[in-house]
């Protein structure tokens, strides 16, 4: 069984492109082509759907 991941851990899913390299692969800006956000506080791990309505992490709409 994985061991359970660290807020930080989690956090680190969403990537670390650069806006530059975001945007040379039309990704959405806001999850950099997650299609959702990775939060975490206190423990409490949950994804967050895009709020920029993005398709799968694409740019444009
Ligand atoms: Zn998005």
């Amino acid at each position: 069984m994985p061991r359970k991941m660290t807020d930080q851990e989690w956090e680190a899913q969403n990537g670390s492109l650069s806006p530059e390299q975001v945007q040379a692969r039309s990704l959405c800006w806001c999850c950099r082509g997650n299609g959702v956000l990775y939060t975490a506080f206190g423990g409490v791990q949950r994804t967050v759907p895009c709020p920029e309505k993005c398709a799968n992490g694409r740019a444009g709409r």
